[in-house]
């Protein structure tokens, strides 16, 4: 268990490391779509991307309620958290399905922020959400593993040094189940850039450092193989359900900033000689968007604490996922129709957060497969894809 006032001091830091990244720092790297190294620094030097990484590891070996609440902070601060979150998380495949050694090689360095490990390649252009049907292919040659094929939107590829790979280690037609013959492997992008990887960047509507890779013939040492192979499909599902908690916390921190930020403007703003914050078409969007935001805040919390607790918590995760990001979106959609035409200037900071929360109702899962998730294993309905 963890003390409220440990995380409300934890809130505190953030909320201080924040006001050094003022909304002019994140305009520019927008602008020109670069990558926010001086933000993700400052976070690693204050030690908080390595919160959920076991003392033993060199991290601080605290709850996922904390990485909540510090994603939670950063995007209600007007920050983002997307240059580095996955830092945070993608380290739980190899913490709880990797060997002792490969513990050892990899968490310490990944605890101080000397290896980034922040990517995650698991989605493909034919396969889609469809994960089971992915076509990248590992083939075992003596003391290495030989992958071809090719993935995309593997964020921060270009910032990171290792990268946790889903790959078929079995074709799907040579297994009895869909889910069998995937596998996991870290990869350690410094040795095979240039030498079987490439990595090529995707320009998008956001700052995401987003990109596709290529595998031609890339060689991996055998030993990069996360736990069995074949079973890597269950290995980062687990590793799912932190993410989309995580990442929810992030929008309830969207929502925060957009019905603080659409308040205070309907307060100052008049026109016709009142503040527009006066009309009920003001008032009331903002105000069922901050009630939406509070809400799903509280399947956030569920979802964390059940995540902590050991226990199952797909069905939470997702509603969690889910709520939080129609409730950015309603808040964005409120805050940007308070600002009127000011929204769509850039200086306001409005339309970036705008473009920027609308990913989380696509990434990382999209909400249509999250729906058929729950009416299938919450509801009992027929599968339906
Ligand atoms: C900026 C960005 C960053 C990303 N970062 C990463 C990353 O780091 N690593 C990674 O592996 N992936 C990443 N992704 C990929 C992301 O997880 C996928 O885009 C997402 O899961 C949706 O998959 P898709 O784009 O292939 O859509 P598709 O699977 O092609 O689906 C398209 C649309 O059809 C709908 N749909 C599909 N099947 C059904 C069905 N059976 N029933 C109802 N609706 C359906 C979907 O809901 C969606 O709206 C990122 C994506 C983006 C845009």
């Amino acid at each position: 268990m963890i003390d409220e006032d440990v995380i409300g001091q934890i809130r505190q830091t953030v909320r201080q490391l924040c006001a050094d990244f003022p909304g002019s720092y994140w305009q520019e790297k927008d602008r020109e779509r670069a990558y926010p190294s001086e933000f993700v620094q400052a976070l690693t030097d204050a030690g908080l991307l390595s919160s959920l990484i076991p003392e033993q590891y060199g991290g601080a070996g605290l709850p996922l309620k904390v990485a909540v609440a510090i994603l939670e902070e950063i995007h209600s601060n007007g920050c983002n958290g997307a240059a580095c979150h996955a830092q945070m998380y993608t380290m739980g495949t190899l913490l709880r399905h990797g060997s002792e050694d490969q513990r050892q090689k990899y968490l310490p360095g990944i605890a101080s922020g000397d290896l980034r490990l922040q990517a995650f390649g698991v989605t493909e252009p034919t396969a889609g959400t469809d994960t089971t049907s992915i076509a990248t292919m590992a083939v075992r040659d003596g003391d290495d593993y030989v992958i071809n094929g090719q993935k995309v939107w593997t964020s921060r590829a270009e910032y990171s040094d290792l990268m946790i790979l889903l790959a078929r280690t079995t074709p799907k037609d040579k297994v009895k189940k869909r889910t069998e013959g995937l596998s996991v492997f870290i990869v350690d992008m410094r040795d095979v850039v240039g030498n079987g990887m490439t990595i090529r960047p995707i320009r998008t509507m956001i700052n995401h450092a987003t990109t596709e890779v290529f595998f031609d013939n890339m060689r991996i040492p055998a030993d990069s193989l996360i736990g069995e192979e074949g079973k890597g499909f269950r290995y980062v599902l687990t590793g799912m359900n932190a993410e989309r908690i995580l990442i929810a916390s992030e929008c309830i921190g969207d929502a925060n900033w957009f019905t603080k930020t659409a308040s205070n403007y309907a307060r100052e703003r008049s026109v016709f000689g009142r503040p527009i914050g006066q009309n009920q078409g003001i008032q009331f969007p903002i105000a069922r968007a901050y009630a939406q935001s509070r809400a799903a805040g509280l399947m956030v919390q569920e979802a964390a604490s059940l995540y902590d607790a050991g226990q199952a918590c797909g069905a939470e995760a997702n509603m969690a996922k889910m709520l939080a990001s129609e409730a950015s979106w309603a808040a964005g959609e409120s805050c940007l129709q308070t600002h009127g035409g000011f929204g769509f200037a850039e200086e306001y900071d409005v339309e970036r957060k705008f473009r920027e929360t609308r990913l989380y109702q696509i990434a990382p899962i999209s909400t249509n497969l999250i729906l058929s998730f729950l009416a299938e294993h919450e509801l009992g309905l027929p599968r339906s894809y």
